[in-house]
């Protein structure tokens, strides 16, 4: 029997797990040494096992449904990505990624598009995900810096989690917070979220907040924390100090009671706890990120942690807790079109400079690049000629599935590589591309709390399946890049960014592993689980666990922001929100196959209180008919009281293709945050018929 370290692949807890295989049999367990979860493991992760295997695969190259061989395959995808770029610019040309790739096929991705074709338009899934977080982390805080760690959790005397049904989302990390709460019956747990979730029920107080209240709770809480006197001496010096103080005035309890629908006595409460509480963590996901405000919400909780220094100290601090297991790692490279490559920004010259030197670019991308729903617009008026999409399936997981279809079938061409056959995505693929899956790709991912972990091959290749790194590297080779792409394995890669990372250092940026820029591949294959930063010329830590501690004097470089909410008439209808089950991750294309997770939620339903269900004369497992342009989703009804009245909530993991009229997307607008680009998924308006 062999015994593999890795990491799990679902959600950004990155929890440690060991495969062991002996002949065709596989067992997974938690891996007690791994520091994010000390062996723990939810229902996804235990039931690893039965998702592995040629089941489902995708497992030769083609094109245009037509068996080929890899080197024909990549040569004609380099070919016509070269000809676009040719005849109409590097701009007509895009990668779409995701947060299941590796940092090492993130790495190489962007380095080809940004560095060598001269487009920044790479874009990911991550996107959708915690890009709000990403811009509310450089305003506030300088950098894009998560500033605590798991432990946080444990410490505090208060937990805020706001729009985070961690129970669900992110169950291990929960697990360690209701240890810890067994542990110390004084801590307290306060959720603030629409919906009565399960991390709602087990909570000491739940605020079931207006969708869209988050602005105004949280900046009453600052007007609430100043005239308390919680303020820290030196706030004044704070940039944007002064800025916010008129605009906090407006935030008394009426208005917070108004907009939030709360009532005064909780709101109250609320507030008591957590002026009172020295060591308060806010956890803040998908409900604050994935909002038409999504940045200024964040940055109304940073403002909260920033101004009564409650940061960067044991049990303190904002958290954005990640939904991927490898949304840092993207961020880390540059993987998004408002990036640039080593943690930094597109504008920043002397990172610019710095980086084409070590790359020896032909032509650094100069300018954004087109975010998501951008990308697909742009795709869908004819702008763009050639997309490769990686491990994603948009045709689902993009708001306005009609609009991403249409996108897809404008493209002239379609390349897709994924490890599962048979996606909604595939249907409009010109070229298909089998790619290594978990248990089979080896490399780096960057969980939650910037904490690096391997991830390790144990099962040999299915079918013809490659890496994506090796797939970009053969294909930017395709395109006359003769230099730059000669890597041989993932450690090769790991080198190179850990040397870019340096860059970032020496430019005062918290990201920087330039320590690991020098492992052999026998250190690199045996690496374990640390955070960053981990700077050159110092010992390696296995924990770095705060950025930002505020005493004796090191004060984040961002500023405090307070935008009041936008209040644009909201067109009639019901309010849509939309997330995860318990047992199933994304569009379950791995989940799916496991016939126990299937078991918690085994189909999808529109959830609502009965009283709405009672207004529209349905009752528990009638078909309910939702419409929003021209979009359609049909669903049968579940009754819950933990709705609120007027809001509908379904799921968000099955597709039209499978399931008939069950894609959420269908019905989710485009609207979007103005600076994160991230899509507001949870405020749609739709119809009920
Ligand atoms: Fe995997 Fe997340 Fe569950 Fe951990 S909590 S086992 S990373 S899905």
């Amino acid at each position: 029997m062999t015994e593999t370290r890795t990491t799990c692949p679902y959600c950004g807890v990155g929890c440690g797990v060991v495969a062991s295989v002996s002949g065709d049999q596989i067992q997974i367990r938690g891996d007690q040494h791994h520091p994010s979860n000390f062996g723990k493991l939810c229902s996804k992760g235990v039931r690893l096992a039965e998702t592995l295997g040629v089941r489902g695969r995708l497992m030769h190259p083609s094109i245009k449904g037509e068996r080929d061989s890899w080197s024909r395959t990549l040569a004609y995808v380099g070919h016509k990505f070269r000809q676009a770029v040719d005849q109409h610019g590097p701009d007509s040309v895009a990668f779409y990624l995701s947060g299941q790739l590796l940092t090492e096929d993130y790495y190489v991705a962007n380095k080809l598009m940004k560095g060598f074709i001269g487009s920044a338009n790479v874009d990911t899934n991550s996107r959708l995900c915690m890009s709000s977080a990403v811009a509310a982390h450089k305003r506030g805080l300088g950098s894009d810096s998560v500033p605590g760690c798991y432990e946080d959790f444990e410490l505090a005397d208060l937990v805020v989690l706001v729009g985070s049904n961690m129970s669900w989302c992110h169950p291990v990390l929960f697990q360690r917070l209701q240890a810890a709460r067994r542990a110390r019956p004084r801590m307290r747990l306060v959720v603030i979220d629409p919906r009565r979730t399960a991390t709602a029920e087990a909570a000491d107080q739940h605020l079931a907040i207006r969708p869209g209240g988050d602005l105004a709770l949280f900046h009453g809480l600052l007007r609430f924390l100043i005239e308390q006197g919680q303020q820290r001496p030196d706030a004044h010096q704070l940039p944007g100090w002064s800025d916010i103080q008129a605009s906090l005035q407006a935030y008394d309890l009426a208005r917070v009671a108004r907009e939030t629908d709360l009532n005064r006595d909780d709101i109250v409460d609320f507030y008591r706890q957590f002026a009172t509480s020295p060591q308060v963590v806010t956890g803040f996901s998908m409900g604050i990120n994935q909002s038409e405000q999504g940045v200024d919400q964040g940055n109304a909780i940073l403002n909260c942690h920033l101004v009564t220094d409650r940061i960067g100290r044991p049990g303190m601090g904002p958290f954005s807790l990640t939904g991927q297991p490898n949304a840092m790692g993207g961020r880390e490279v540059g993987g998004l079109a408002n990036t640039l490559a080593a943690h930094r920004e597109l504008d920043d010259e002397a990172a610019r400079q710095a980086i084409a030197e070590l790359w020896c670019s032909p032509q650094l991308a100069s300018r954004p690049g087109l975010k998501a729903v951008e990308l697909f617009e742009a795709m869908e008026r004819g702008q763009i000629k050639a997309v490769w999409i990686m491990g994603t399936n948009p045709a689902v997981s993009l708001p306005d599935s009609g609009q991403v279809a249409r996108a897809l079938q404008a493209c002239p061409l379609v390349v897709v590589s994924d490890c599962v056959s048979g996606t909604d995505t595939q249907r409009y693929a010109d070229v298909l591309l089998p790619a290594t899956g978990w248990g089979e790709k080896a490399g780096t991912v960057t969980n939650s709390e910037r904490r690096l972990s391997r991830q390790r091959a144990f099962l040999p290749a299915s079918g013809e399946a490659r890496a994506d790194w090796w797939m970009l590297c053969q294909m930017a080779k395709a395109m006359g890049f003769n230099y730059g792409f000669n890597f041989t394995n993932e450690a090769d890669i790991f080198r190179e960014h850990a040397a870019l990372s340096a860059i970032n250092g020496r430019l005062g940026g918290a990201f920087d592993i330039g320590a690991l820029a020098t492992l052999t591949d026998q250190q690199y294959q045996q690496l374990a689980p640390l955070q960053w930063p981990q700077p050159a010329g110092q010992p390696l830590q296995l924990n770095n666990q705060r950025l930002f501690a505020s005493h004796p004097a090191s004060p984040p470089q961002g500023q405090l922001h307070l935008s009041s909410p936008v209040t644009s008439p909201a067109p009639a209808g019901w309010v849509l929100n939309n997330g995860r089950y318990r047992d199933q991750w994304h569009t379950m294309t791995r989940t799916g196959l496991s016939s126990q997770l299937g078991r918690h939620r085994p189909w999808p339903e529109i959830s609502l209180h009965p009283d709405d269900a009672r207004l529209l004369d349905v009752t528990a497992n009638d078909l309910l008919t939702l419409e929003a342009g021209d979009g359609t989703l049909r669903l049968p009804v579940a009754l819950s009281a933990q709705q609120r009245r007027g809001e509908l909530f379904a799921p968000i993991h099955w597709s039209g293709q499978y399931s008939g009229q069950a894609a959420v997307n269908a019905v989710v607008g485009r609207g979007r945050d103005s600076l994160s680009g991230q899509p507001g998924f949870k405020g749609a308006r739709v119809q009920a018929l």
